[in-house]
């Protein structure tokens, strides 16, 4: 076989063998194929698409060019949750202990923030001490004891994967619907998980901007999921607007924290409500019976009595983190400088842009610009006011957080962009747009 034979054969629109296929995700994993020829490939299939029968023996490849954990030997149904990606996304930090709580176990493998995206990875971070760098085997041991366990990719997991985005970062290749959905669910599926629950993010913040595009992005990974045996509900989820109001990590953590106590922003926990209700019923934890209300009841009542939050402290200190975090938040990373950035008038706010959010976290310093730049877990934001909310000339939109003046400056600057104020309340937009299972 050549590769050479192969991109022809993609570039003219003739579907591939799973021989054909496993040779290319080889060729990637091992080196043995050029990054050149990798690139065309990679354009001839962002043009030519995949066929039902080449997408899951594509994906089966991606999966089996690492390790593929097996935790088999673990009583009850592994179940982790992937969104795509948004601002002030930090639902993940209180849906995980309360979904272990009630019964499921959440194997859950995250990523870093690149873009004006966060990451899980480096919220985490922002608790002294937290170790994401665990081997497989203490993350083993984790999700059976905890029934939860939190770590980074490691170099074991889908390493086709790692090469060909690279490859697709660098040739404008990343926007296919297909590359998109085996690279994501073959590192997710690495995990050994029975299920998994997509929170597939719609709007000015997200990857995709339209609801059609996000419901093709979603329905092709469930069905996906389900070729290659596996569970896979997801839901189509606003990010029009930033998620909660705090966006960065440390001051995420707080707001995760104050979920698990039965405060903090109501679209943060209900959104984890719901991810965690269908986390439930792909887990088929014990007492749901496949009933959703039961699930609510089962969630609502680890926030109410506070098992949540105490799984939550079990991890932390599990995983080497600071559990007195939880109790006092000055043990978190603390700003060196704190701006108001208070309105130049009346009006009511219209929208809140939740990739120039981002980006203005991103200004501040808590996310990247390049992969290898290191973020300040102190840096941040706090939105005071949100979408629909009746603002005053002087009144406090937000409250920055930076290491220098420069960098609020140029926070400033970019959240500015950000605020469109108007003369009446927009409709309200429903926080979970559709459901596809
Ligand atoms: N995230 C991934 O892991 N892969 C993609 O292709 C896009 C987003």
């Amino acid at each position: 076989m050549r590769a050479y034979d192969l991109i022809r054969k993609k570039r003219d629109g003739f579907p591939l063998s799973v021989e054909e296929l496993q040779f290319m995700v080889r060729g990637a994993s091992t080196g043995s194929i050029a990054d050149e020829q990798l690139a065309a490939f990679l354009m001839a299939v962002y043009f030519r698409g995949m066929d039902a029968a080449e997408l899951p023996a594509w994906l089966d490849a991606m999966l089996h060019s690492g390790q593929v954990l097996d935790l088999s030997a673990i009583p009850g149904r592994k179940v982790d949750k992937h969104s795509t990606g948004g601002v002030g996304d930090k639902i993940s930090l209180p849906l995980a202990p309360l979904v272990a709580v009630c019964g499921v176990k959440v194997p859950m493998v995250s990523g870093r923030g690149l873009g004006h995206t966060g990451g899980t990875l480096d919220k985490l971070e922002s608790i002294p001490g937290f170790n994401v760098n665990l081997s497989i085997a203490q993350f083993t041991e984790l999700v059976n004891e905890l029934g939860v366990c939190l770590i980074g990719q490691t170099a074991e997991i889908a390493p086709a994967d790692r090469k060909l985005y690279a490859l697709r970062d660098a040739t404008a290749t990343v926007e296919s619907v297909p590359l998109i959905s085996s690279s994501i669910l073959s590192k997710k599926l690495a995990e050994g998980i029975d299920a998994l629950v997509l929170d597939v993010k719609v709007g000015r913040g997200a990857f995709m901007k339209s609801l059609p595009d996000a419901r093709l992005l979603a329905r092709t990974m469930v069905d996906l999921c389900r070729a290659v045996g596996r569970g896979c509900t997801a839901l189509l989820t606003d990010m029009d607007a930033p998620l909660g109001s705090a966006v960065g990590n440390a001051v995420e953590v707080q707001e995760a924290i104050d979920i698990l106590r039965g405060e903090g922003p109501q679209d943060v926990r209900e959104l984890t409500l719901q991810l965690g209700i269908e986390m439930l019923l792909a887990g088929d934890a014990p007492g749901v019976n496949g009933d959703a209300a039961a699930a609510r009841k089962m969630l609502e009542a680890a926030i109410s009595t506070g098992s949540g939050l105490t799984r939550f402290r079990e991890l932390i200190q599990a995983q080497g983190g600071d559990p007195r975090v939880l109790d006092d938040p000055m043990r978190l990373p603390q700003p060196k400088l704190i701006r108001e950035i208070r309105a130049v008038r009346s009006g009511v706010l219209t929208a809140l842009d939740a990739g120039l959010v981002g980006l203005a976290a991103v200004d501040l310093g808590a996310g990247r610009e390049r992969k290898e730049d290191a973020v300040d877990h102190a840096a941040g934001l706090l939105l005071l006011k949100r979408v629909g909310d009746q603002v005053k000339d002087g009144d406090v939109l937000a409250e920055l957080h930076a290491a220098t003046e420069e960098r609020l400056d140029k926070g400033e600057l970019r959240l500015r962009s950000a605020v469109t104020l108007g003369e009446s309340a927009p409709p309200r937009k429903p926080l979970i747009l559709e459901r596809i299972a």
